[in-house]
């Protein structure tokens, strides 16, 4: 109930500026956000590989709304990458994108030739690039694009939702040799009709999705905060014999690091995923949904302004 709440308050431009411009709100922030500049999130990257993780950066902002907005996301990946493989950071930092911030929701053609240019850009910088998964709307659209960046650049990976009810389907489609998918369980609301509702349904169906990855030939990118989730993980790998190069954890900036370090410390590959930009709210917001006691702070910004 709570989450759906937070959930609706994510996609409301008046509840936007009271939590953008309330003060408290800049510490909440901080804890899940490297900054504003690629700058700041280079100078987290280079701390979480002094710690022996890798990252994936993300460039905050979805939904973008005309070509101008689309153009400057696709020019911040391509300056973002430059300046990585400049200061040595890659292979170890990759990026994620999101199509919507590329143009998606209005011209999927645009779209797709921006998320090509950034791959070019990946691939001239020694790394990869994996397309986030937004809300149900955009998965067939996401899949498609996915499918023709692969033609010319087969590394680049995806996010699935365990939550959507075709994703074990997805999940088998994309098993096969080279292919990089991320599985989370989802960050949307989605309706009954086609998404899990209960906990405990999302987590069977994660570990449905996760057994097709392990047993299939892909590269699984096991993305969760979740202790039994990862543990199940850990006991996958051993099962279907994967080494730590050919599966890794993933978990976001600023959740679980301890959890983060002591998996690396086991000699797992974990990869953190780093968002930074100005664009922070419906990623903060989503983070919010996801842990009630975080709710409180979410609170307290509301009535500052109040
Ligand atoms: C690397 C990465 C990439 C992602 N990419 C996408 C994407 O492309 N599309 C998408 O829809 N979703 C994405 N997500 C979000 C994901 O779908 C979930 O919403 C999110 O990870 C929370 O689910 P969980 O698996 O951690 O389990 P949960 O059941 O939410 O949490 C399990 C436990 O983890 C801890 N925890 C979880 N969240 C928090 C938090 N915010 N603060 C503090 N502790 C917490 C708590 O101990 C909690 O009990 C991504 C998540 C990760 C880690």
């Amino acid at each position: 109930m709570l989450r759906s709440v937070i959930l609706a308050a994510s996609r409301s431009s008046r509840i936007e500026r009271l939590v953008a411009t309330a003060p408290v709100s800049r510490s909440v922030v901080r804890r899940f956000v490297a900054g504003t500049t690629a700058a700041d999130a280079l100078r987290v990257t280079r701390d979480l590989a002094a710690d022996g993780l890798s990252v994936t950066l993300d460039h905050l902002g979805e939904d973008t709304l005309n070509p101008a907005q689309a153009t400057s996301a696709r020019d911040e990946y391509i300056a973002l990458l430059e300046a990585l493989a400049g200061a040595g950071l890659t292979p170890a930092a990759e990026v994620s994108l999101k199509l919507s911030a590329l143009g998606q929701r209005f011209d999927e053609r645009l779209a797709y030739d921006h998320a090509a240019a950034v791959c070019a850009a990946a691939t001239a910088a020694g790394t990869t690039v994996t397309l986030d998964m937004e809300d149900h709307t955009t998965t067939d659209s996401t899949c498609e694009i996915l499918a023709k960046l692969r033609q010319d650049y087969p590394s680049s990976g995806v996010a699935l939702q365990a939550y959507l009810r075709r994703t074990e389907a997805d999940c088998r489609d994309l098993a096969g040799p080279g292919s990089r998918v991320r599985l989370c369980k989802g960050a949307y609301a989605e309706p009954e009709s086609i998404a899990y509702q209960a906990k405990l349904e999302v987590d069977k169906s994660y570990v449905r999705c996760l057994n097709i990855l392990m047993s299939g030939d892909g590269y699984p990118m096991i993305a969760t905060h979740d202790p039994r989730l990862i543990a199940i993980g850990e006991d996958r790998a051993k099962w279907f014999d994967r080494s730590p190069d050919r599966f890794e954890f993933q978990m976001l900036y600023g959740v679980r690091p301890a959890e983060q370090l002591r998996l690396v410390d086991e000699g797992y590959t974990v990869r953190v995923y780093v968002p930074y930009g100005t664009q922070w709210y419906g990623y903060l917001m989503r983070r919010l949904a996801e842990r009630p006691a975080n709710v409180g702070f979410f609170a307290r910004a509301l009535r500052s302004k109040g």
